[in-house]
Order: C-alpha cells, then sequence, then structure tokens
C-alpha cells in the first residue's frame, strides 16, 4: 500500500469534505467551514542586536469562532508554512467541539528560527507580535498559547506586552504560562493522562481488564510519560518504549518483557525525552531498532512522538493481538493506514479526542485567568477525567449507531456542532 505525498492541508481539507459529504452540510456552511473566517498577514521589524533590523513574518489564523473565542498555538518555525497554519487552526475548531468545549480554533506564528535569535531578540519579536495583532486577539476573542519551538517565557513576554497596550491584567490572554504567574496545574499531566482516560473508556466499551493489558509506547517524552504512569496505576504493564537519540542521530526501542520501570527509566531520560542508551542496557533493557516499538505482541499501541509513524508500509507489521491504537501524537496515522486498521478491526482512538486533554487544561488556564481564580491540582485534573470520558462515550456512541470508525465520529461530532452554531447565529 502507498502513501500519498504529505499535504498537511489537503489532507485536513479532504477529511472535512467526507464528513461534509456524510452530513450533507449545503454548499454554503461547506463553504464558510472549508476555509478560515480571517486572517492576518503582517511584517515584525526586529532591531537585531548588531543595531541592524531585520523584518520577519508573522501570520495568525482564525478558522471559526461559532462556538466562541479562538483558541490555538503560535509556533516560531523556519519551514512554516500558511498553508500548514491554515490546517491546524481548522483542526483546532473541530478539537475544541468533539470536547464541546465553548471555543473556535486557530493558529499562528512567526517564520523564523529561535535557535539563531538571542533572548533580547526572540524578547522583541514576541512584543512585536503582539503589537501587530494587539486589536484582534484577546480574551473574549482569540486566546493564543505556545506550540513547536515557543514556551513559557515567550507567552509571558507576549502577556506583559499585551496588558501594557491595554492598560489592564488580562490573564486569560495568553495560556502556557507557569504555575504562580497565571499557569494551571496539572498541565504537565493533562495530556498523557487524557491519553490513558480514553483508553480506559475504550477498554470498557471492548469488555477489557485493563490489569491484564500490556502496551507499547512510542516517544518517551511528557506525553508518553504521564500516559504510561496513569496506565500503570490502571493496572496495565508497558512493555517497550521509543525514544531519538541524539547521540547516534537515530531512533531506539528500549523492552522489557516483564515491563518497564517507568521512575527508573525517567531517572536515565534527558528533558527532550531522550533515554540513555548504555545505562538502559546496564539496567537490562533490550534495545532494539526505532521502528520496533510497532511489532510488539501488545494489546494497545500508543504512538506519543511525531505525526505520520503508521503508515502504509509499515501497517501490517502490528501485531493481531493489538486492539486499540490511542493517538497521543498529532496525526501519528496516514489515511492509508487507518483505512487498512479499519478493515481490521483495530479501534484507534483519534488524535483530536485522545491528546484533548492538554488543550481542555489550556481552556481551564483561561477560565482560571479570566476568574483570576485558581483550582487545586485534583480539581483540575478531576475535570479533565469528565471531558475526556464524556467526549468519549459521545463519540463512541455515534461510532457505534452510525458503523462508522471513532475518527469519522469524532468528525461527524465537531463539525455538525459548529455548523449548527453557525446557523443559530443566522450566518448560514
Ligand atoms: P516531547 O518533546 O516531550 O517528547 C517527544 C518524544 O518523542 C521524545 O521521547 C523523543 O525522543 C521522541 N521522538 C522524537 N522523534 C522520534 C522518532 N522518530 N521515533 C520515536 N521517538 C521519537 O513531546 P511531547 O510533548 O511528549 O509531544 C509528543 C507528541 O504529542 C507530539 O506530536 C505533540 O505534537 C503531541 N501533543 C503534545 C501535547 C502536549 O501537551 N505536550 C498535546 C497534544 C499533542
Amino acid at each position: 500500500m502507498k502513501d500519498r505525498p504529505f499535504d498537511f492541508l489537503e489532507i485536513t481539507q479532504r477529511q472535512f469534505g467526507r464528513i461534509a459529504d456524510q452530513l450533507g452540510l449545503e454548499p454554503a456552511v461547506r463553504d464558510l467551514l472549508r476555509q478560515p473566517l480571517r486572517e492576518y498577514h503582517f511584517s515584525i521589524p526586529v532591531r537585531m542586536s548588531d543595531g541592524e533590523v531585520l523584518i520577519f513574518r508573522g501570520t495568525r489564523i482564525q478558522h471559526n469562532d461559532a462556538r466562541g473565542p479562538t483558541k490555538g498555538g503560535i509556533r516560531f518555525h523556519p519551514m512554516q508554512t500558511v498553508d500548514n497554519i491554515r490546517a491546524l487552526a481548522m483542526l483546532m475548531t473541530w478539537k475544541c467541539a468533539v470536547v464541546d468545549l465553548p471555543l473556535g480554533g486557530s493558529m499562528g506564528g512567526v517564520a523564523c528560527d529561535p535557535h539563531d535569535l538571542s533572548v533580547l531578540e526572540q524578547e522583541r519579536l514576541c512584543r512585536g507580535w503582539v503589537r501587530q495583532i494587539a486589536r484582534d486577539v484577546g480574551p473574549e476573542w482569540d486566546v493564543p498559547g505556545p506550540d513547536l519551538m515557543t514556551n513559557t517565557q515567550h507567552m509571558l513576554w507576549m502577556l506583559d506586552e499585551y496588558e501594557t497596550i491595554h492598560g489592564a491584567r488580562r490573564p486569560g490572554f495568553i495560556t502556557g504560562k507557569p504555575v504562580g504567574l497565571g499557569g494551571s496545574l496539572g498541565r504537565n499531566e493533562a495530556t498523557g493522562y487524557g491519553v490513558m482516560i480514553a483508553v480506559r473508556e475504550a477498554l470498557k466499551d471492548l469488555g477489557m481488564d485493563p490489569a491484564a493489558t500490556m502496551a507499547s509506547v512510542q516517544g518517551f517524552g511528557n506525553v508518553a510519560q504521564h500516559a504510561i504512569e496513569l496506565y500503570e496505576r490502571m493496572g496495565g504493564k508497558v512493555v517497550c518504549v521509543s525514544c531519538w537519540d541524539q547521540e547516534d542521530r537515530t531512533t531506539y526501542a528500549y523492552r522489557k518483557s516483564e515491563g518497564i520501570d517507568l521512575a527508573d527509566l525517567r531517572s536515565i531520560t534527558n528533558h527532550f525525552g531522550e533515554i540513555d542508551r548504555r545505562e538502559a542496557e546496564s539496567k537490562g533493557y533490550e534495545r532494539l531498532p526505532g521502528g520496533a516499538w510497532i511489532e510488539q505482541d501488545v494489546d494497545i499501541l500508543v504512538p506519543a512522538a511525531l505525526e505520520n509513524q503508521i503508515s502504509g508500509e509499515n501497517v501490517a507489521k502490528i501485531s493481531r493481538r493489538v486492539k486499540i491504537i490511542a493517538e497521543g501524537a498529532n496525526g501519528p496515522t496516514t489515511p492509508e493506514a487507518d483505512a487498512s486498521l479499519s478493515e481490521r478491526g483495530i479501534l484507534v482512538i483519534p488524535d483530536l479526542l485522545a491528546n484533548a486533554g492538554g488543550f481542555i487544561c489550556s481552556y481551564f488556564e483561561q477560565v482560571q485567568g479570566n476568574m483570576n481564580y485558581y483550582w487545586p491540582l485534583e480539581e483540575v485534573l478531576g475535570k479533565v477525567d469528565v471531558h475526556v470520558t464524556d467526549a468519549y462515550l459521545a463519540v463512541s456512541k455515534v461510532a457505534r449507531t452510525g458503523k462508522m470508525d471513532l475518527r469519522d465520529a469524532a468528525y461527524v461530532i465537531a463539525v455538525s456542532r459548529v455548523a449548527e452554531a453557525c446557523h443559530e447565529r443566522g450566518w448560514v
């Protein structure tokens, strides 16, 4: 089976088109939702440390706000294209709608490589981005957050600039702030926990006891580690994880048939999620080529590293024992692989549901910021559980009644909620 060349916007629009056909959306609604509502493209002059002024290109794209203010990341990336940002903004609209958050989707960024910028230049760029877009974003209109190569510090500079322009403290303007300065407890855990909350519900659907299951995970970063933490608490056993190895510039999978020791493995992992290969071997882990994570004889696979990892090329290597694939990463399965998994009856929990915990928690950060009242960890994680569980149950019900897979069911729910909001507002 051959995968089509990867064109993110085309894939996103193709997916939307299929669901629009199934729902019989009218041409005007389809036209409205296929493209962003608003796009801002602007130039940001930044004085560099040597005195020269460079002009950076900034973007903010607001896909749809019929259900509430838009929300989406800001990425700093040299290869960033406007089409990618368009696709990501549209995906954010569906993501918010499927878990029933009162938000729409947006995305933005700057074409740049922050590695090439000094700290001062990065600060000027962040403040410059806000100055160009300050009238068209805000807590009640469009709420940015971190994404590729943007971090807590970038968010704080942007918040500070926004508040200076508006003459008020508005912590709900941006998410991804540190705890104590408007951030939410639970953000670190939320995405990984959300993955396993969805798996817990899927196992119930399949009548399987988590304590009698095994899993293999691609990645050992934030999402993977927290997913494993909750899964182990549910009684499950992880036998294999894979990650990038910077020294060898390749990926390895680490396997222990009696189950990995999460705390021990974390102690030999750097903050990029890369496991020290020598230490792992000395602790009795079998080191395999990176792709081996997908071939393990387990019940659950969790891709939690990158997009495009389960493709026409490796889908046939998935063991007959596998019942569930939970997409911790965004877009880890190509459409060709998806079709094959569906034929084999493997339950794929799609990214927009499986990794929703993180942006649900970002929404909570926004809500807490707007109230200037912050919740304890248990409350945040409890609310994440309720949201992910409710969303899983709704998606699973539509999948059962409509005889479709969970991905299509999630899109059906998301697109119909947004289309309905556009109707109710009298837009179309
Ligand atoms: P991270 O940077 O903390 O960890 C990434 C992990 O993937 C690391 O262990 C790294 O070694 C590994 N990796 C990189 N390339 C690999 C490869 N080719 N094969 C195997 N492993 C590889 O990232 P994260 O925050 O855990 O995010 C993981 C994925 O989840 C990304 O796709 C991200 O977009 C998505 N995601 C993250 C969040 C979040 O809240 N962190 C939310 C939604 C989606």
